[in-house]
């Protein structure tokens, strides 16, 4: 995921004309058109019927009797949304390289400290630039390699066709670079296009990691049938692009890492799941490394916590749902 943050209209000063003070706003954007004003019932209902949530599966116990299963994932999103858009800006490119020459390293290191794993979401335009950073991913063995999209294509603006093409290509060139055929999905900046689930069932995935309907895994229901495919729930209080991103609002990582140990603590409690997304080009800077240290070390303190893969989790509860 990459977050471009919503521009919202704003008062900014108070212009005084004819001696009488009024508020003066900047060029507001007209009100969006609103047609689901006019939609009945059944357009409501088929609006919202290509994603549901279908059954729970949250087994009765994780593995070894673990109370919570981890999923630590990374968006490894370089160059690629940058060059997806024809920036060619040295500066800004590499602001995004960042991640791939420094972060990626420093959140490798952590977790070979940890002996945790993790799921890097890699752009394989991404991984075409940097073959030494999938290559260290995958050197340990124990992290797994998911599909981010070719080139971070914002799939619900491509012309027909392309979301496939595009989708073949990155699956084909993570397979060969990594000698491993993905079987996890999270779509570019998060967002399905009306044929995304289509092709994810298509191309045999596992699962995929980019709704958002639960805290805890489920199956992905499509127009009313059961598709087979785990959902591993995302959400924008578990990542840092709103926060610490170019447009984040949050002054220090202490107040994001607060929320996220309230969120795992929950999820403890809960017995279920607790994902969180990051991205090297932002975590792997030295401040928000050090919390994510912490937070780890803190997870790492409790009792019964199941640190696994995408793929490792989706496999465990979809194996213990057929039971
Ligand atoms: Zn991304």
């Amino acid at each position: 995921m990459t977050s471009r943050s919503p521009v919202y209209p704003a008062l900014v000063f108070v212009a005084v004309v004819g001696g009488l003070a009024r508020p003066a706003v900047r060029a507001q954007p007209q009100p969006p058109n609103q047609p689901g004003t006019t939609w009945d019932e059944r357009q409501l209902r088929d609006a919202v019927d290509l994603a549901r949530v279908g059954r729970k599966l949250t087994p009765k116990s994780w593995p070894n009797g673990a109370r919570v299963a981890v999923c630590l994932s990374f968006d490894t999103d370089t160059e690629a949304p940058l060059l997806r858009d024809g920036t060619t800006s040295p500066t800004a490119l590499s602001a995004s390289d960042f991640g791939a020459e420094s972060g990626t390293p420093r959140i490798l290191k952590m977790l070979d400290h940890y002996q945790i794993p993790a799921t890097f979401f890699v752009t394989a335009v991404d991984a075409t630039l940097h073959p030494d950073m999938l290559s260290a991913i995958v050197k340990s063995g124990r992290h797994e390699v998911g599909v981010h999209g070719w080139i971070h294509e914002f799939t619900p603006r491509l012309g027909e066709g392309e979301e496939e093409r595009l989708l073949d290509q990155a699956i084909a060139y993570l397979t060969k670079a990594t000698g491993k055929r993905p079987v996890g999905y999270r779509a570019p900046s998060w967002a399905f296009s009306a044929v995304t689930l289509d092709l994810i069932r298509k191309k045999g995935f596992l699962y995929d990691s980019s709704l958002q309907a639960l805290d805890e895994p489920y199956e992905i229901v499509s127009r009313g049938k059961p598709t087979g495919i785990v959902e591993l729930a995302i959400d924008w209080t578990l990542t840092e692009t709103p926060y610490l991103g170019q447009n984040g609002r949050m002054p220090s990582p202490t107040l994001l890492y607060q929320l996220y140990k309230e969120e795992f603590d929950g999820a403890y409690n809960e017995g279920t799941l607790f994902v969180l997304t990051l991205h090297p080009y932002l975590t792997g800077h030295r401040a928000p490394m050090q919390h994510l240290d912490q937070f780890v070390a803190y997870m790492k303190s409790k009792p019964g916590v199941w640190f696994a893969t995408g793929a490792q989790i989706a496999q465990y509860v979809k194996d213990a749902g057929n039971r």
